[in-house]
Formats: structure tokens, C-alpha cells, sequence
């Protein structure tokens, strides 16, 4: 269980994180994309916390797959963290239709930063099964996670399956589908059942199914609220009531990896 940073403003970042840590979150999920990899590097200094108790990832920016523009944005990231190494860095977006769909020159570059010591591990995300079958056709070498869009409304159960049988850990992103789901009245029903909310039933569903989860607050009551979630227990019908409410493919709220393709400026 770690803490989401998307769409928390650099100005606030430190402060947010910082109560994060307080409240017991060890595991960091942030991006060059968002902006605020220096915040983090900050509020895990200014926590006194040890760093190595501290799981890090950040993630390879869209404008950067190309070898050369690759190893200066990971140096870039690990010199906005403060640091010398980073637990975890991922391909942000696979991207597909650009860069001749040349990912597999982007994972093999990656692959360098973990030989290096500078990355203890790297993986991918937004990746579909046929990218993961060519990156691990044509290099040999699996990700050791696959962070995708993943709740109750959108269950990408075909990528789940292919991960779970290559022995690739799934990270769940938009956990709770940016609150989508949580006037839900399945959930709502099994949340009064457990004296939960709705978020923490939701997240539990995620934790019970083995997938890595990194919820997004900045309201101090709610980073708290996500954090408690291991003092109850999901019984097997309650998870296939939860099970039950994928939508498929009209439950994605995020793009489409196949034909995202957006590249900063
Ligand atoms: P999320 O599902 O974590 O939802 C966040 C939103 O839900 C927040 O805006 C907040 O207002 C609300 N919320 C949070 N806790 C709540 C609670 N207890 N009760 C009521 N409302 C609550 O969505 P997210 O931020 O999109 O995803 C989580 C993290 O996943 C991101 O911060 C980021 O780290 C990662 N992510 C990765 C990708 C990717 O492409 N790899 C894409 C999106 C997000």
C-alpha cells in the first residue's frame, strides 16, 4: 500500500507527502510527468524517516524512449530525488504508435540503470500483452511490475491474467477510479457492513486480490482513512460481489494504450 502524487501541485507536494509518511506510507508513487519528484526527495529527507525504509518509484516521461534522452531523464529524476538510486522506475506509457513502436530499445536502457545499482528494480507501465510478449521475446527479461489502470469498474483482467502467469506484480492505478466508484451501492452496502467507507472496502478489494495500490489524497483526514485498511476482512462472497462489478473496456476512464501517444512539448 503507498501513496499516489498525481495531480498534487508542487507547491503543496512536500507538506501532503510529509503527512502521508506520518500517517504510516512507506511507498511513493510519483512521475516526471507530475512534476514533483524534487517534493518527494524533500519530504522524505525532512521526515527524519531512514530512506532506506522508504519504497520510491518515478516513471520515464514520454519524451524520453530514445536511448540518449532516456539516461538523461533518469539522471535528472535521481538528482530531483536527492539521491543516488531510485526502487523503482518504470516506461511511463509504451507509446506504441510512435518512436517506429520501438519500446524495447527504451526497457533494454532501463535494463542498464538496474545493472548500474541506480534503479534496485524497473518495470513498465500501461503495458497491454502483446508489449510485454515483445519485451520479453526480444530481450529475455521480464518487468517486475506492470502499473495499469485497474478498480472495480475496470478490471483488465486480460492483462491481470498474463502478469499473474509470468510472475509480474500488478500495480493498480486510479484504485478507486478517482472516486467514480464510490457512490456505488454494492459497495456502499459492504462498507455499512464493516463500518468502512466505500474507499476502504475498494482498496481492500485490491489488497485481498494481491495487487499494489497507491491512492492519491491531499486532505489529511483521507490519507489516514486509506491507510486504515487492515483491520477487517473481505469475505469470499463480498469480493465476487466486488468482482462482479467490472464494466470492461467501458469501465476505462484513462486512454487507451494501444493509441495514447501524447508527448509533451
Ligand atoms: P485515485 O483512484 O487514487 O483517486 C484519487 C481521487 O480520489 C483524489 O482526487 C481524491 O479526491 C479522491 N479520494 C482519495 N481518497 C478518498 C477517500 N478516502 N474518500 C473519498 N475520496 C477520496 O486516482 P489517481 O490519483 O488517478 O491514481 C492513484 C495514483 O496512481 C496516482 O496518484 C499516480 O501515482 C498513479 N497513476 C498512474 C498512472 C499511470 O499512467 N501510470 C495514471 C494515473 C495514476
Amino acid at each position: 500500500l503507498g501513496f499516489g502524487v498525481y495531480q498534487i501541485e508542487p507547491e503543496n507536494a512536500a507538506e501532503v507527502i510529509g503527512t502521508a509518511l506520518e500517517a504510516g506510507f512507506r511507498h511513493i508513487d510519483t512521475a516526471e510527468m507530475y512534476q514533483n519528484e524534487q517534493q518527494v526527495g524533500e519530504a522524505v529527507k525532512n521526515s527524519g524517516i531512514n530512506r532506506s525504509q522508504i519504497h520510491i518509484t518515478s516513471k520515464l516521461n514520454n519524451g524520453h524512449h530514445e536511448p540518449e534522452a532516456a539516461r538523461r531523464a533518469f539522471a535528472e529524476t535521481l538528482e530531483k530525488l536527492g539521491d543516488d538510486y531510485i526502487d523503482l522506475f518504470i516506461i511511463h506509457w509504451p507509446l506504441p504508435t510512435k518512436y517506429d513502436g520501438d519500446f524495447v530499445q527504451t526497457w533494454n536502457t532501463l535494463l542498464e540503470f538496474k545493472k548500474e545499482g541506480r534503479a534496485r528494480s524497473v518495470g513498465v507501465s500501461n503495458f497491454q500483452v502483446s508489449h510485454l510478449q515483445k519485451l520479453m521475446d526480444e530481450t529475455g527479461e521480464k518487468p517486475s511490475v506492470n502499473q495499469i489502470e485497474l478498480h472495480p469498474y475496470f478490471q483488465n483482467r486480460e492483462v491481470v491474467q498474463f502478469c499473474q502467469d509470468n510472475g509480474i506484480a500488478i500495480e493498480a492505478w486510479s484504485p478507486i477510479a478517482q472516486g467514480d466508484v464510490l457512490e456505488d451501492a454494492a459497495l456502499q452496502s459492504i462498507a455499512d457492513a464493516h463500518g468502512k467507507s466505500a474507499a476502504q472496502v475498494t482498496l481492500r478489494w485490491h489488497i485481498q486480490h494481491g495487487f499494489i495500490i497507491f491512492p492519491k489524497s491531499s486532505t489529511p483526514e483521507r490519507i489516514a482513512e486509506n491507510f486504515d485498511i487492515f483491520d477487517f476482512e473481505l469475505s469470499p462472497d463480498e469480493m465476487s460481489a466486488i468482482d462482479a462489478l467490472d464494466k470492461g473496456e467501458a469501465g476505462r476512464n484513462g486512454p487507451n494504450p494501444d493509441t495514447f501517444d501524447m508527448i509533451p512539448a
